[in-house]
């Protein structure tokens, strides 16, 4: 999975490191995937959501765009536009996640709409619950029952799913995402470092200045912090146009010089402050801030930093402003 510029992470930058180890790339953006042919994969490009207009169906048959499909008049719309019957398409599956997907009846009038002009047909599904309580067998007796008797090719599992129950994989293609960006799909349970998945992306800026309170300085917009002694605080060159989360509240994790202390008051557009009282002095204005990722030996997993925002890895990695400068390190 390399939708949304690869997790936040850079398509291209992605797709180095992931083109030999992969048999396929999905994502949303066509425009994308074009890029993606035009820098030489030539291996399957899924497009999820399919297309969206007529227009672009002379795009996808040119690159070999792989369509989920998931409303009929879709299908009218792709043999109108002579697609060739040696091109494949995925046909998505509703089990449950009711967003996209043909049900039973859709599938039927899908697959008699096909017959015969694309034989080619990938089998897919979304599990809306693989992180959670309801796992995935819901999900698969409704597959597997919709399915009865077609022997295609099939796609289900994501992140979740494949950590989780890995069986489920014994078909044909599997979608994983955050995973490969080195975060847990399920972090209230268990850790990226527990599944073993190293960060890939850190995230990290310099103290510019350095404050002393005194007990009863507040910090930032609304004074939304008050210390009640006095406190060494440094002000990090990080805010939200650069993806930080606004909604980090006071004690959210954060690394300087790689020793983990915690944010303090209201994070602002290019600024958020941090706690440098039980830090050493040595700790001030040019030193390192990791917001999360790999400082070192130490890690501060995005997971936490989301989990403490109210949000998910996804989402901050997803969130990195295109004004952040980027390096490469391996
Ligand atoms: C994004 C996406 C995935 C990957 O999900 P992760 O939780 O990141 O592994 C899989 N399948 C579909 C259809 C998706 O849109």
């Amino acid at each position: 999975m390399v939708k949304a510029n690869a997790y936040g992470h850079g398509l291209e930058r992605a797709v180095a490191a992931l083109a030999d180890l992969t048999d396929g790339f999905a994502l949303i953006e066509l425009e994308r995937a074009v890029r993606l042919r035009a820098a030489g994969f030539e291996l399957p490009i899924l497009m999820l959501e399919g297309f969206y207009t007529a227009e672009e169906l002379p795009l996808f048959i040119e690159h070999r765009l792989i369509p989920v499909l998931h409303r009929l008049d879709q299908i009218h719309t792709l043999l109108a536009a002579n697609w060739p019957a040696a091109l494949p398409v995925y046909l998505k599956l509703d089990t449950g996640m009711h967003r996209l997907g043909f049900d039973a009846a859709g599938l039927a009038a899908a697959r008699t709409a096909l017959s015969g002009k694309v034989p080619d047909i990938t089998l897919m599904t979304h599990f809306a619950d693989a992180d959670g309580s309801r796992g995935v067998d819901w999900q698969l007796e409704r597959f597997a029952t919709m399915t009865a008797g077609m022997d295609l090719p099939c796609s289900l599992s994501n992140s979740a799913a494949l950590l989780r129950f890995p069986d489920v994989v014994a078909n044909d293609w599997a979608r994983p995402g955050i995973m490969l960006y080195g975060g847990s799909p399920f972090p209230q349970l268990i850790s990226a470092a527990e599944l073993d998945l190293q960060p890939v992306m850190t995230l990290q800026s310099e103290i510019i200045a350095v404050q002393t309170l005194v007990a009863g300085d507040s910090v930032g917009y609304g004074c939304s912090f008050t210390s009640d002694h006095p406190m060494r605080i440094g002000v990090v060159a990080c805010g939200y146009a650069d993806g930080y989360p606004r909604h980090a509240p006071t004690g959210t994790p954060v690394l300087v010089d790689g020793l983990r202390t915690r944010t303090l008051g209201r994070v602002s557009m290019d600024k958020l402050c941090v706690d440098l009282t039980d830090l050493p002095a040595k700790v001030g204005a040019g030193g390192t801030a990791t917001l999360w990722g790999q400082a070192g030996e130490t890690v501060l997993p995005a997971d936490e930093v989301a989990t403490s925002a109210g949000t998910i890895s996804y989402e901050l990695f997803c969130a990195l402003a295109a004004r952040v400068p980027v390096s490469e390190i391996n």
